[in-house]
């Protein structure tokens, strides 16, 4: 799974960093996102998934890879 993070339509709303602290930050100088990791653990597919629908600016984008998504959901 790959993610991106697009800080031109992040809103600085904190959602994402509220509900998964541990991938996702805010930059202390605006507020805007920024990601903790850049690679991801097949655990935390879902909690990603959801980041992303729950961004109120749609700065959250998820990549599905074939491969992994299927590890993932064995
Ligand atoms: S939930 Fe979306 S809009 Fe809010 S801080 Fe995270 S990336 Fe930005």
């Amino acid at each position: 799974m790959q993610v991106k993070v697009d800080r031109e339509l992040c809103c600085s709303s904190g959602m994402c960093v509220t509900n998964s602290p541990e991938i996702f930050d805010q930059d202390d100088r605006d507020g805007l996102v920024m990601l903790r990791q850049s690679t991801f653990r097949p655990e935390q597919f879902a909690e990603l998934r959801l980041a992303a629908d729950l961004c109120p600016g749609g700065a959250i984008s998820v990549v599905e890879d074939a491969v992994e998504d299927d590890a993932a959901r064995r």
